[in-house]
């Protein structure tokens, strides 16, 4: 069998102010052809796993686009086209295919383009016709109804941290496989409860989402039933379909998906509102940070997550610790170019003074001025270890360690969530040893700090991916829609 395969994949915060351009792309990953394959075998990432499955399956991949940028604001139109006459014009010129794999994200929201993945999937099944295109899509896509009708298959993240993209890659390919030979023949029911959950109550371990995924994995242990896939969905991407939505696949029982699905949307609204969060305000979670025994306490920086489109230079929790001059404290990381380069310029182990932070969006935030010693430079480099994309390489950029009586300030080039302690240990920073430290990230955070955490405290500090979505302006959204609306 020969299949295709690309990526391309954006998470996308329409209320952000940065625009996402082809450089953006560049920073992250933009990859053509076999050097693919080469980036991607053996990582914990969708292609991954999608290559691991074809290998195992004896499927040929035809390689085409890897297209990744860090999240936030639109994608420009242009880059936007650029791939995809890129990868329609691969397909047309990759001869015989039995399938289509694609990696998608599923929230990538264009200049003039609501639904970006949408568009793509009905570009695609316009070109190959009847043969069969496996997707997947992050646990946060907002899914269309215009994906579900040109995809013959969507496998969904069922983990929130993501720590099975690899495997729902190598499903993707498995069933793929199966539907070419004749051994599947997938019958979808799609649903969209009115529901717009927030970011932090979405994640898996415990709550909403995992009393959802119980009763999926119970279900897809029944006959006929293939996969299930549950999208908490990005509600940052201020469009029509943006929220939570089901999406059951059987094999070839329409009434048993609509059946599935039905249940799992009426449980999804029973409990909606266990998806509500609160956070500690910033100067009481600094002074329980402090006032606990054990090390290290996280303070999670749950609304200046550049992993949810937010700028990852917010001040406020820096503020509060400089204020009461925390020490055995790391704050990570703080994406401020400018700032590097003047500690570039003067050196390891030079005194600066500089303005911290607080770049990007006046309205989150001032910058802070600080005065410190230039602790480390690096090159920014390194490789995810913990349990999300392992063996993955990750670059900060230009990366500078500011020491401010042992209160250091990790400054980055490139927009990066801290998602693994690695981002601190590669500047010589041992996150086990420090009494707090600060991480800018909603929930990816927890798949390799947890273990390692005395405590954890969400913090209710100003940015654009906070879980209190009374701080938005909705436009797009459909409505009434849950909490936006009481209904
Ligand atoms: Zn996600």
């Amino acid at each position: 069998m020969r299949f295709f395969i690309a990526m391309m994949s954006h998470e996308t915060n329409t209320f952000s102010p940065l625009p996402t351009d082809r450089a953006q792309f560049e920073a992250r990953d933009l990859r053509y052809g076999g050097e693919i394959l080469e980036a991607y075998r053996n990582t914990g990432t969708c292609l991954g796993g999608m290559i691991d499955g074809a290998q195992a399956r004896g499927v040929t991949l035809v390689p085409s686009l890897a297209a990744a940028a860090s999240p936030a604001g639109r994608v420009t139109k242009a880059f936007y086209q650029e791939a995809k006459d890129r990868l329609l014009a691969d397909l047309r010129a990759a001869g015989r295919l039995d399938g289509v794999l694609l990696d998608l994200h599923g929230a990538m929201v264009v200049e003039g383009l609501d639904d970006g993945e949408g568009d793509l999937l009905a570009a695609v099944r316009a070109t190959v016709g009847d043969v069969p295109v496996a997707v997947t899509l992050d646990f946060h896509a907002n899914v269309t109804a215009a994906m579900t009708r040109a995809a013959t298959l969507i496998h969904g993240y069922k983990t929130y941290p993501h720590i099975d993209m690899d495997t729902r890659g190598r499903e993707a390919t498995e069933r793929l496989a199966d539907v070419v030979a004749g051994r599947l023949h997938p019958a979808i029911a799609f649903r969209q409860p009115p529901m717009l959950p927030p970011i932090a109550g979405q994640l898996t371990a415990r709550g909403p989402m995992r009393r959802l995924y119980d009763m999926a994995d119970a279900m897809e242990r029944r006959p006929h039933v293939v996969s299930i896939s549950i999208f908490a969905g990005f509600p940052l991407a201020d469009i029509h379909d943006a929220g939570l939505s089901i999406y059951v696949c059987t094999d070839g029982d329409q009434p048993l998906a609509d059946a599935l699905a039905d249940e799992l949307a009426a449980t999804a609204w029973e409990h909606r509102r266990e998806f509500l969060h609160q956070a500690t305000g910033v100067r009481e979670a600094v002074a329980r940070a402090r006032a606990l025994p054990g090390r290290p306490v996280i303070l999670a920086d749950i609304a200046d997550n550049t992993g949810g489109g937010a700028a990852g230079d917010t001040t406020e929790i820096l503020r509060e610790l400089l204020r009461v001059g925390a020490r055995e404290t790391t704050v990570a990381c703080v994406w401020d170019a400018q700032a590097v380069a003047a500690c570039a310029r003067a050196g390891v182990g030079a005194t600066v003074t500089l303005e911290v932070g607080g770049k990007v969006d006046p309205s989150h935030g001032a910058p802070v001025t600080v005065t410190g010693r230039v602790r480390t430079l690096s090159d920014g480099r390194f490789v995810h270890k913990g349990p999300m994309m392992r063996g993955l390489e990750g670059r900060l950029g230009p990366t500078a360690v500011l020491d401010v009586n042992d209160l250091k300030i990790i400054l980055i080039s490139l927009r990066w969530q801290t998602l693994d302690p690695e981002m601190l240990r590669v500047v010589g920073i041992d996150p086990a040893a420090e009494k707090i430290v600060v991480v800018k990230s909603s929930v990816h955070y927890r798949a390799a700090f947890e273990p390692l955490a005395h405590e954890i405290i969400e913090v209710d500090a100003p940015g654009l991916s906070s879980s209190n979505l009374t701080r938005f302006a909705f436009a797009n959204v459909r409505r009434p829609i849950f909490p936006l609306d009481e209904l």
